[in-house]
């Protein structure tokens, strides 16, 4: 039989070769108090554990404290019972009242997240280290920014120091076990007095996010028991919850400028605690994979940082061998080339993220895990059903397509391999409680090794944190410079406040910069290398360069973002920008004020690319707002067309004029050139029900910039006279394919439905449906057609514009997809403007603008050639309706990586058709991308703006030209 099965003689004398004596096996003493084990849990827990060796000697018992309630104290059952998950505020009472109990547990709210939940970290430790939780936290801030610190100084506050250990669950909402298994967690480490556990207690403060989308949470929590407890085997229902977060769903874990107030209120926590070591659990592999930091790597992180993150996955994964548990397994998964994940905080600040994918279960049922055999025969790959519901796929690069895990050399879970000494093969169930075990042990074995080398961890983060310093000083790059002066400096205050909330130190040049690199005017905003954070500036920074272009990546290889926001950012390798001097930057959050000169009862407010321009026509917009369609000059200020003509209150437009940055000259009669009416449009945000998150991010851009709109679904679709209420409706990238988004979530015989009741209060947010499933249908075409003929805007993002290419929307449009080989995880690429002067490009400048690949469809448009002329001689212009093109090949890779640039050649980017009395304007790709691609985002807010005054139309002959 399989070699790992251990007779239950040999589990003892493991358990005591792991911790010492009596690991949580006979009575011991607290104190005062007697701490015994409670029968009740581990009959519960053997009962609920599938198989023996799915447990281990860490968790198969837990104390029983009077006076300290346990899980099942507060929340009526143990942690792991089959169908039966915490909602939100049950978690945080439990965690209340275990802090109320112990002075080993302290609670602290550290913000509210998006539906107003409380956000809260628990800390566990000694009872020393809890009093002095501030102190602590003093120590830790020192060895972070140790430039006050000599050596033996450093050496001092190591001695004193204690290492704060992150742990988070419930960052993916549909991966609800940790949430569950890190109450059994803070309470065992609150009151059990096995040498292990103590040795944790005293040389570790432990730091807990109980929850990390809270909103999310009870979401899917409501739908577990409404339909996934009902479940037997896989996702029988055929949909999980459309909604986790507010906005995005596995997203929040790509939230690289933290947009969410969930993830912001983390990195603030982070920036004033330090914990050298943040790990977050998700639920996914089989059965317990540990993440150590494979290629491609992020060349920038210190080395130590590599040597650190798979000495602790082996020990884990060595540790758990030892206990008999299968299927742990470290490398072939997750690479570390993206910041953007949530521990990754940590990783970007001279600390270590970590995580780990524990196999899921649905919900809290029971369910059969089926696994190759070890010679490779049979089920390939992760078994059991999905655990994080439908329209949760990640997008960019797409993790978890498997040619990933291939090209990783991860082979099947059921293989042996170097990163996977003992692999669970066959069939087996697989219990919530298995889960817990996993989790448990595996969270526990990270926090014995690290309480085992306590002052390792902190020698590392400290010596970390000086090299960052140090490189800074000595590497090529020194620092870098965003001129002030530029043309948007809207688009340098968001830069400059990303970077400041990240920790980054920023001056202001307190008179003109002369390097290498050129002058610079007085002002100019300078980030100098040899800081704490010198790597995290570098990264966010520079160029991705892709270190092998045959690595798969998991997430985006590029984020660039000068080039994502369409701001100078100078690189300086010239060293004096180490010595300029400099008035430091004190606020988190800098506001450059805009201006308005002159006077008049009007105003001309000049459109120089910010993205303020469409919240300020909202905030006014009870004002008549004009565009201008040409270039003027007043004074010295140039207005470029589609710049603003507000008429009337001067006074109160000047105000928003400062508060959003612009630039305005008061004006005494109107300018010489053509104008517009800037009608505001009736704006409605489409969204199937089986992919909401890309439609969240559009949602939350929409709604920072003050842009109203309905949100619609299927339901409204069908009910028909979309015209009658809508001028535009946006498609924003959903679906992967036009079918996905007229047919969507597919019908199993019972309607789904999304509403609110009193039993279940999360539900029906942010749509409502008596049946999510089935899509708007043909009937749903035929109302967007009727809306596109009778003068509608139509227009659509990514791979939503297969939908009007596919099913006869603009018929002239043709959507292919690249060959196989074509691999494009969001690189930054080149586009060129072929109508600069169609109002989509009010405020763009130049004819070659960066921009994010979005994988949307490659496009092409017939034009009215004659098939039967044959082919023409020279290469035929352009057709008319295409707005944007990319040239494509290498030359115009600027950051991260394209395989197969080629295929994009003179692709068509952005197509403005015409169509009946409206139209529909299509885009390739995302210009309203995770709230990164602000240089993007106006050619979405021009469409909007001047939805009514677009006015090319296609020509009735276009030549000979074939497709492009
Ligand atoms: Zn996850």
């Amino acid at each position: 039989m399989s070699q790992w099965r251990r007779p239950a003689r040999l589990l003892a004398v493991l358990a005591l070769l792991v911790v010492g004596s009596g690991a949580g096996i006979i009575a011991q003493s607290t104190g005062n108090k007697a701490v015994v084990d409670d029968p009740d849990f581990a009959r519960a827990v053997k009962e609920w554990t599938t198989r023996p060796e799915f447990s281990s000697p860490l968790v198969d018992h837990l104390p029983k404290v009077a006076g300290i309630p346990s899980p099942k104290d507060v929340l009526g059952h143990h942690i792991g019972e089959p169908k039966k998950l915490t909602y939100y505020s049950d978690t945080l009472k439990y965690y209340r009242a275990l802090a109320a109990a112990t002075p080993r547990v302290k609670m602290q709210t550290i913000g509210k997240s998006n539906e107003g939940r409380e956000l809260a970290i628990v800390y566990v430790g000694s009872d020393e280290s809890i009093r002095n939780l501030e102190t602590y936290r003093g120590y830790l801030g020192q060895l972070a920014d140790p430039r006050k610190l000599t050596d033996a100084q450093a050496q001092e506050v190591i001695a004193k120091a204690k290492p704060i250990y992150f742990f988070s669950g419930g960052l993916h909402s549909g991966e609800v076990g940790p949430p569950e298994m890190l109450m059994e967690l803070a309470y065992r480490l609150a009151t059990e007095d096995s040498p292990l556990i103590k040795q944790i207690r005293d040389q570790l403060i432990v730091a807990i996010l109980p929850v990390a989308d809270p909103d999310g949470r009870d979401r899917n929590v409501d739908w577990y028991y409404k339909y996934g407890i009902n479940e037997t085997e896989g996702r029988t229902t055929g949909a999980g919850v459309p909604y986790w977060g507010k906005y995005v769903f596995h997203d929040d874990n790509r939230d690289i400028n933290y947009s969410q107030v969930e993830m912001k209120a983390l990195l603030d926590w982070y920036l004033q605690w330090h914990p050298p070591i943040m790990h977050d659990l998700h639920q996914a592999q089989t059965l317990l994979y540990t993440f150590s930091g494979q290629a491609p790597q992020n060349p920038n992180l210190d080395p130590i940082l590599y040597g650190e993150l798979p000495a602790m996955a082996n020990f884990e994964m060595s540790q758990m061998t030892k206990y008999g548990m299968p299927g742990v397994w470290t490398h072939g998964f997750v690479d570390m080339w993206s910041p953007g994940y949530l521990a990754f905080m940590s990783s970007n600040h001279n600390g270590m993220i970590r995580m780990y994918e524990i196999q899921g279960t649905s919900g809290a049922n029971t369910t059969k895990v089926r696994l190759g055999n070890p010679n490779g025969t049979g089920a390939n790959g992760v078994g059991g059903p999905a655990t994080t519901g439908r329209g949760g796929a990640p997008s960019g690069a797409g993790p978890g397509a498997d040619p990933a895990a291939a090209a990783a050399g991860r082979g099947s879970q059921a293989t042996r391999d170097w990163f996977r000494p003992l692999p669970a093969t066959g069939e087996f169930d697989w219990s919530l409680r298995n889960n817990t075990n996993y989790g448990e042990t595996g969270v526990l074995t990270a926090l014995q090794y690290t309480s085992s080398f306590p002052k390792i961890i902190l020698e590392n983060f400290y010596i970390k944190t000086k090299n960052s310093i140090e490189t800074g000083r000595k590497e090529t790059v020194a620092g870098y410079v965003i001129p002030s002066g530029q043309r948007d400096m809207t688009r340098v205050e968001r830069l400059i406040n990303l970077l400041r909330l990240q920790g980054i130190e920023i001056g202001r040049a307190t008179a003109e910069v002369k390097l290498q690199e050129g002058t610079f005017p007085a002002g100019s905003f300078v980030i100098k290398r040899d800081q704490p954070y010198s790597r995290l500036a570098k990264t966010l920074l520079e160029k991705q360069v892709y270190p092998d272009p045959n690595l798969r990546t998991y997430d985006d290889a590029s984020w660039t973002m000068g080039l994502m926001s369409h701001a100078e950012v100078k690189e300086i390798t010239d060293k004096k920008v180490l010595d300029l001097a400099v008035e430091p930057v004190k606020e988190t959050e800098i506001h450059l004020a805009g201006t308005l000169t002159g006077t008049g009862s009007m105003v001309a407010v000049a459109h120089n690319g910010s993205n303020n321009m469409i919240t300020l026509r909202y905030r006014l917009k009870d004002l008549k707002v004009q565009a201008v369609e040409k270039e003027f000059k007043q004074g010295d200020v140039t207005f470029p067309a589609g710049s603003f003509v507000v008429s009337g209150e001067t006074a109160r437009v000047k105000g928003e004029v400062e508060k959003l940055g612009l630039t305005a000259v008061a004006l005494s009669s109107a300018p010489q050139v053509a104008m517009h009416d800037l009608d505001l449009p009736k704006l409605a945000i489409y969204s199937i029900w089986g992919n909401t998150q890309e439609v969240g991010w559009v949602r939350y851009a929409l709604d920072r910039f003050e842009v109203p709109y309905d949100l619609i679904l299927k339901e409204r679709v069908k009910k028909g006279d979309l015209k009658g209420a809508y001028d535009v409706i946006v498609l924003p990238n959903q679906g992967g394919s036009g079918k996905r988004v007229v047919f969507d979530i597919e019908n199993r015989g019972q309607p789904i439905a999304y509403k609110k009741s009193d039993e279940f209060k999360n539900l029906g947010m942010y749509g409502e449906s008596d049946d999510i499933t089935g899509g708007m249908g043909l009937e749903g075409v035929a109302e967007f057609e009727k809306f596109v003929k009778s003068g509608g805007l139509l227009v659509t993002l990514g791979a939503a514009s297969f939908f009007p290419t596919e099913f006869g929307l603009a018929p002239k449009v043709d959507a292919a997809r690249p060959s196989q080989q074509f691999y494009a995880p969001g690189p930054i690429i080149d586009a060129e403007i072929l109508k600069p002067e169609h109002p989509i490009f009010y405020g763009y400048d130049r004819k070659t603008v960066p921009v994010r690949y979005g994988n949307g469809p490659l496009l092409s448009v017939q034009t009215n050639a004659n098939p039967f002329e044959g082919p023409p001689l020279t290469p035929p212009p352009p057709a008319q309706s295409i707005l944007m093109r990319y040239p494509g090949g290498d030359e115009h890779v600027l950051s991260g990586l394209m395989r197969g640039a080629n295929e994009i050649r003179n692709r068509a980017a952005i197509v403005d058709e015409p169509s009946g009395k409206g139209r529909v304007i299509i885009f390739a790709g995302n210009p309203c991308y995770r709230w990164q691609n602000f240089g993007e985002f106006n050619m979405l807010f021009n469409t909007l703006l001047n939805f009514n005054d677009i006015k090319t139309e296609a020509p009735k002959s276009a030549g000979t030209a074939p497709a492009q």
